[in-house]
């Protein structure tokens, strides 16, 4: 058997892992990438990537829908548009390839070996990796640091396991034909962000969530704009209700009502979107015997698991489950490796929700202050008072920040609105940056553009707000 030593060894090409390789690769650090499925991980093959392509997708066929619907206030019409969802699923399909192939490449440059196929890890120094082609011969690797970024999986129902009309957010990133029929459970990130592409793309689509609201993660204020958006576009749903299962035919989705009512949901497909799990079985990771956090791996601020030089990152190590909070580990755990000192410290990590409207939460929320015991000042500026959101037609939603009393510096941002994603990089620097809500006020800001609209909020906050 082939053995391959190393210092640094990484097992999963997700975000997490592949930026981890490629800056130990540019810092020196002899590292092996193995990787059992395709570079990029769930983000680029399966997730963030795929399903913001399906998303856009959705939303221009849905425009074109509404064109030729003769509805369009800016007085467009045409005549009604037709999907070929295979050059669609081609499109979405190409981009995954170039971004995938581009992980590959810069893995290359930086002198990275990617050795494919599955590992098993024998003990906190080595692994064994079964490569997907029979000819092809078990490889041993050896490594002074192993860094575990397997990530995660989607949860499965027990009494609704995926399979026929059952389908997870991968199977839902490909799809052959438009459900007529959709029955979404779970109305998260997933939920949520594919429930709004394939009603948009014709499905009839009804979402079914266990708590009382959507996005039960987010507060009630930030959610409004995205539920009136979803009841706007037909998307039946049916909050505090539980599934309990397929019909015997296997066509309907039997559920119940917090009163106890039961109700059967006709569904030519039934996504299922109630969270993911940190990929801790089936690999030998179990032979570490590392310290838990619940499901995940338990990291401390250097992502060092409770196994000298073993280091774990990512979705593996739980919420939140994030492509950019993993790569920021990765990042952060190669340049330990190779000698510097660092820890894992953000001041804030953005998290967006790509519904529509766009949802962005960045640091503190007023709720998360008063729990902590922080005396705030907090104003919203409406996007109904903003110019450049009245000419996208975006005037939904609105920019919130969030301050500490004492000294006026910022400790949340978050926002709901049309393209509001863009948004998530000021709020996160600013907050990162220490930025105080004069910072904010006396920065000129762009004229006509959604940016101007965090500037209002600050100075809101300040109580000398201009167009409001
Ligand atoms: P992963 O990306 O899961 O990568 C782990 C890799 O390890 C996989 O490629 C796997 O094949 C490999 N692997 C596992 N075990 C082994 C083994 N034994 N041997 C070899 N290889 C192994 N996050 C965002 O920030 N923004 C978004 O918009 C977003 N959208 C999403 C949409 C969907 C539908 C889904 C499912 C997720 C989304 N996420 C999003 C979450 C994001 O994809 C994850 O947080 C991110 O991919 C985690 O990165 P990771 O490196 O920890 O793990
Ligand atoms: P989620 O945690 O966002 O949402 C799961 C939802 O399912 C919750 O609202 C929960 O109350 C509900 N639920 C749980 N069990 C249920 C049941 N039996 N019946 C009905 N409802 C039930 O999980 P997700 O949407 O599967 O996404 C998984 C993770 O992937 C996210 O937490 C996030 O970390 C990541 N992700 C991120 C993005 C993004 O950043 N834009 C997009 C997609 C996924």
């Amino acid at each position: 058997m082939e053995t391959i030593n190393t210092t640094l060894l990484i097992v999963g090409g997700g975000p997490g892992g592949y930026v981890a390789g490629i800056r130990a690769g540019q810092l020196g650090v002899p590292t092996v990438l193995v990787e059992g499925a395709s570079p990029g991980g769930t983000c680029l093959n399966i997730g963030c990537i795929p399903s913001k392509a399906l998303i856009h997708a959705a939303e221009e066929f849905c425009k074109a829908r509404s064109y030729a619907a003769e509805t369009s206030p800016l007085g467009i019409s045409s005549s009604e548009p037709r999907i070929d969802l295979e050059r669609t699923v081609a499109w979405k399909d190409g981009i995954v390839k170039k971004l995938t192939g581009g992980v590959g490449a810069l893995l290359k440059k930086n002198g990275v070996k990617l050795v494919n196929g599955w590992a098993t890890i024998l003990d906190g120094k080595t692994v064994e990796v079964r490569p997907e082609g029979a000819s092809e011969a078990t490889v041993r690797i050896r490594c002074e640091h192993m860094l575990l970024a397997s990530g995660s999986e989607a949860v499965e129902l027990p009494f609704m396991p995926f399979g026929g009309r059952v389908i997870s957010s991968t199977e839902a990133l490909s799809p052959g034909e438009i459900p007529q029929r959709l029955v979404v459970v779970g109305a998260g990130y997933i939920g949520l962000e594919l429930g709004t592409a394939y009603r948009k793309l014709g499905s009839q689509v009804t979402v079914v969530e266990a708590a009382d609201r959507i996005l039960p993660a987010y507060d009630a204020d930030l959610v409004k704009p995205v539920a009136a958006a979803l009841e706007r576009l037909g998307v039946e749903l049916r909050l505090a209700t539980s599934v309990l299962g397929m019909d015997e035919e296997g066509t309907q989705v039997r559920v119940r009502d917090a009163s106890g009512v039961e109700a059967l949901l006709e569904a030519d497909k039934v996504l299922v979107a109630v969270g993911r799990k940190p990929r801790t079985t089936g690999w030998g990771l179990e032979n570490l015997m590392l310290d838990m956090n619940g499901r995940a791996v338990k990291v401390d601020d250097g992502c060092r698991t409770s196994m000298r030089n073993v280091w774990a990152i990512g979705d593996l190590t739980g919420e939140p489950m994030l492509a950019h909070r993993a790569m920021a580990q990765g990042e952060m755990v190669a340049e330990i490796v190779s000698g510097k000192r660092r820890h894992f410290a953000p001041a804030a990590i953005p998290a967006v929700c790509f519904t529509d409207p766009e949802i962005v939460v960045v640091g503190m929320s007023p709720q998360d202050a008063d729990k902590a015991g922080i005396e705030i000042i907090t104003a919203s500026f409406p996007f109904s008072a903003n110019g450049r959101a009245m000419t996208i037609e975006s005037t939904d939603g609105f920019v919130r920040v969030v301050a500490r009393k004492s000294d006026q510096r910022i400790v949340g941002w978050q926002a709901v609105g049309g393209a509001v994603s863009e948004l998530a990089a000021g709020f996160t620097q600013s907050i990162e940056l220490g930025a105080q809500l004069g910072d904010i006020g006396g920065t000129i800001h762009a004229h006509p553009t959604l940016g101007e609209a965090v500037q209002e909020a600050a100075l809101r906050a300040l109580g000398h707000a201009l167009h409001i």
